[in-house]
């Protein structure tokens, strides 16, 4: 169906994500642009004063103050719905902002979490210390163990929170068992997809409730702006969400929309280049280091899981040294072509140490219960020639003696 000038956005449903990834949601101003307008605006002009109060009242189409509705933002929201296959999705400035809105909104005093251990740093941070200082309690588990989920539901419990594949310890959760179990107990699954992005993993096709990203990882993949996004069904995103976001306000600028916009065009391409250089360099790292985690290869302990949901390995790898955070971070100072960053999903490889950063904040029994150990790196393997990469660690790793 072809999108002219001046028209309404048109919703085709039928094309495949990578597609809907390129142009899902694209929505031509009149002058008829082939890539998406930005619409650096915060606010909206009316015609005549009836209209204005018309718009309030919900009466008449159209956009009121860009806290609310920007078109640029529309597009990306529009865009990530299609892609993931949700009826609706919310777009937020960071990844954070994004977790704490999917959470927040729905939970009152006196409700009861279940999460995975295994968690970003601040995803943790928000189980652990914000949601207690409210009145909602967390119970913490191993999301690998399926039936954990069952053996922790509380008559108060609300929601199941979890990462998969998890940061960074790559715990694979089972979708389709860990949705089914939240279902059977009229509990809402909300599940961070932002290691997988929907091109290589749909929580959603296997019972997920809600799925929230930071799309400043894959989504955006080039270093450039922080953004995040929570997809549900158009009654939770409009009855449930959107009443918290648009009253606190953890909006995602037009311009970060814009490039996020951007970076979904090549998303498919870099991603599944991305996990084709991660498997080649974990297929030599392995080798060579004591222990290492990547989903995509055999000796992961739930790669046949992995590779039931994911349709690649992803990007990102843990690996183990025997000598702790000396050693690590020896390893980390002699790279040359991989730097040391926190970011993952980027173009570039980058490597870092999560117990002295990512993690830092959380306390060593947390770090130590989460499996986050001092001898761990996690790297994010990049678009560049992945022997360049494996170079890189050849001489980096013969540098420190091993
Ligand atoms: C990075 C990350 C977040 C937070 O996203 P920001 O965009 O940095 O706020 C949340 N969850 C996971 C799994 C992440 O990797």
């Amino acid at each position: 169906m072809k999108k002219l000038a001046g028209q309404d956005r048109t919703i085709t449903t039928t094309w495949r994500p990578a597609t809907q990834a390129i142009r899902g949601g694209t929505a031509r101003s009149h002058y008829g642009e082939t890539s998406e307008a930005l619409f650096l605006t915060s606010g909206y002009a009316y015609d005549c004063a009836a209209d204005a109060a018309a718009r309030f009242a919900g009466e008449q189409k159209g956009m009121t103050y860009s806290r609310l509705q920007n078109p640029t933002v529309e597009m990306l929201e529009e865009r990530i719905s299609l892609m993931e296959g949700a009826e609706a999705t919310r777009c937020m400035a960071s990844g954070m902002a994004a977790m704490t809105a999917a959470l927040l909104c729905q939970l009152s005093a006196g409700d009861h979490v279940v999460a995975g251990r295994a968690a970003f740093g601040s995803c943790r941070w928000l189980t652990d210390s914000l949601l207690p200082r409210f009145g909602i309690q967390s119970t913490i588990i191993d999301a690998r163990d399926t039936e954990a989920w069952r053996r922790a539901v509380q008559p108060n419990t609300k929601l199941f929170f979890f990462e998969t594949p998890a940061n960074p310890t790559l715990d694979i959760v089972d979708l389709a068992a860990v949705c089914a179990i939240a279902r059977e107990n009229g509990v809402t699954s909300v599940v961070d997809n932002a290691f997988a992005t929907p091109l290589l993993q749909r929580p959603m096709d296997f019972g997920a409730d809600v799925v929230a990203y930071s799309a400043t990882k894959m989504m955006d993949g080039q270093g450039r702006v922080l953004a995040g996004a929570v997809c549900g069904t158009e009654k939770f995103i409009n009855e449930t969400l959107l009443a918290f976001t648009r009253n606190t306000g953890p909006t995602l600028s037009p311009f970060n929309a814009w490039v996020v916009l951007k970076g979904l065009e090549t998303l498919d391409l870099r991603i599944t280049r991305q996990s084709e250089n991660a498997l080649k360099v974990a297929s030599w790292l392995e080798k060579r280091v004591p222990r290492l985690l990547y989903p995509g290869l055999k000796s992961h302990p739930q790669h046949a899981l992995a590779m039931k949901q994911m349709r690649a390995g992803g990007t990102i790898m843990s690996l183990f040294l025997d000598g702790g955070r000396a050693q690590a971070h020896a390893l980390l100072d002699a790279l040359e072509l991989v730097d040391i960053s926190n970011n993952i999903g980027d173009s570039r490889s980058l490597m870092t140490h999560p117990a002295s950063t990512t993690h830092a904040g959380l306390t060593p029994e947390v770090r130590a219960e989460m499996g986050v150990e001092e001898g761990m790196l996690r790297l994010n393997v990049g678009l560049e020639d992945p022997a360049d990469v494996i170079d890189d660690f050849d001489r980096a790793l013969k540098a420190i003696g091993l």
